[in-house]
C-alpha cells in the first residue's frame, strides 16, 4: 500500500559519503589538511571536514581546506568548538560544520550554549560530539537548543576508550521532544587506527559544499559503520527495508517497540509496522555479519515541529 511518508531514499540526487569530524596538524592531528583529503579520497569518500579544535592553544584554527578540493572530492569548513563548562569537569565539545573562515574566537565568558548559537547563526550544522565519551548529561544537551544532531557513533571514542556509542542520549532527547538527527564520524587524529570507522551518506544533487550542508541540516542523510541502506518504504502496516547483505534488520521506536528480521545474507526485509505501537517516529538499524551497523535518521510518522 502506498503512503505519504517519504524518506531521504525517495529524494532526488545521490548519496555522497563523508566524514564530518577529524583533526589535522592545525590542532592535534598528525596529517596535514592535504594528507587528510588524500587519505579519505583513497578510501572512497567524497568529502571530509577538517574540524580542528577551536581553542587558544592551537591559535583558534578554522582550517582552510578549499585548496584540496577536486571535481570528485570536496570539503566543508568546520571546527570542534570548546567552551566552559559541562556539568562534569569538561569543556564543551561541539561540532560545527559550515562555518565561515573568519569565525571569531569566543571570549572567556561565552558559554557552550552561546557559542553554539553564534555558530548556528552563521548557517553551520551543529552536532553534539561524542556525548558518551565525556558523560554529557541530558540536562547539558538540552541547553544546546540550536543543535541539529547527536554524534551517535564516534570511532575514536570507540577505539581508544570503548565509548563510541551515544544512542542512549539520542533516544532520551528524542523522547523529550527534540527533533534531532544522528550522525556517525571518525574524529580521527591518525595516531591510532581511528579512521574510516563511521561516516555519513548524504543525499544531494551535486557534490558541492553548499548542497551537502543544506542536506545535513535538513537531515537528508544516514550513518554507517559499513552496511548500506538502499531504501525504506513506509507502508500502512509494513516497513520494507532494502540494504547490503545484513544479519539483522530492525525498525525500532522506544523500549519494547520494535520489529526485526534476523537471518544471514538478507538484502530486503518486510517489518511489521504495527509492532511500533503508537510511535511518532522510528529508526532503522541494519547490522551486518561483523556487527557493523547502519542507522537511518528518525523517520517521523506524525507531525512534530
Ligand atoms: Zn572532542
Ligand atoms: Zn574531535
Amino acid at each position: 500500500m502506498s503512503n505519504s511518508i517519504s524518506t531521504v531514499f525517495d529524494l532526488p540526487g545521490r548519496f555522497y559519503r563523508g566524514n564530518l569530524h577529524t583533526h589535522t596538524t592545525m590542532s592535534d592531528g598528525t596529517l596535514s589538511p592535504a594528507e587528510l583529503a588524500d587519505a579519505y579520497r583513497s578510501e572512497g569518500y567524497h568529502f571530509v571536514v577538517a574540524s580542528d579544535h577551536f581553542w587558544e592553544r592551537h591559535g583558534w584554527p578554522i582550517t582552510d581546506t578549499r585548496d584540496v578540493r577536486t571535481p570528485d572530492f570536496t570539503t566543508l569548513i568546520g571546527a570542534e568548538l570548546h567552551a566552559p563548562q559541562t556539568k562534569f569537569w569538561e569543556v564543551w565539545h561541539l561540532l560545527a560544520v559550515g562555518l565561515p573562515l573568519d569565525f571569531a574566537p569566543p571570549d572567556k565568558n561565552e558559554t557552550g550554549p552561546e557559542l553554539a548559537r553564534r555558530a548556528a547563526a552563521t548557517g553551520a550544522f551543529i552536532g553534539l560530539a561524542h556525548p558518551a565519551w565525556y558523560a554529557l548529561t541530558v540536562e547539558d544537551a538540552d541547553t544546546i537548543d540550536v543543535a541539529h544532531a547527536v554524534e551517535v557513533y564516534n570511532h575514536t571514542s570507540e577505539v581508544g576508550f570503548g565509548k563510541g556509542d551515544s544512542w542512549s542520549l539520542m533516544d532520551i532527547l528524542l523522547a523529550r521532544g527534540r527533533k534531532l538527527t544522528a550522525f556517525a564520524a571518525d574524529d580521527a587524529h591518525f595516531r591510532t587506527p581511528d579512521a574510516f570507522g563511521g561516516w555519513v551518506q548524504v543525499k544531494a544533487r551535486t557534490l558541492c559544499p553548499d548542497a551537502l550542508l543544506a542536506a545535513l541540516k535538513a537531515g537528508h542523510y544516514y550513518s554507517s559503520q559499513g552496511p548500506e541502506i538502499h531504501h525504506i518504504d513506509v507502508g500502512l502496516d509494513s516497513i520494507v527495508v532494502s540494504c547490503s547483505p545484513a544479519w539483522n534488520i530492525i525498525a525500532s521506536w522506544q523500549g519494547k517497540f520494535a520489529s526485526r528480521s534476523i537471518g544471514y545474507g538478507q538484502t530486503e526485509a518486510k517489518l511489521d509496522r504495527r509492532a511500533l505501537g503508537d510511535a511518532d517516529y522510528f529508526i532503522v538499524t541494519v547490522v551486518d555479519e561483523s556487527g557493523r551497523k547502519a542507522w537511518s535518521n528518525p523517520i517521523w510518522l506524525k507531525g512534530r515541529s
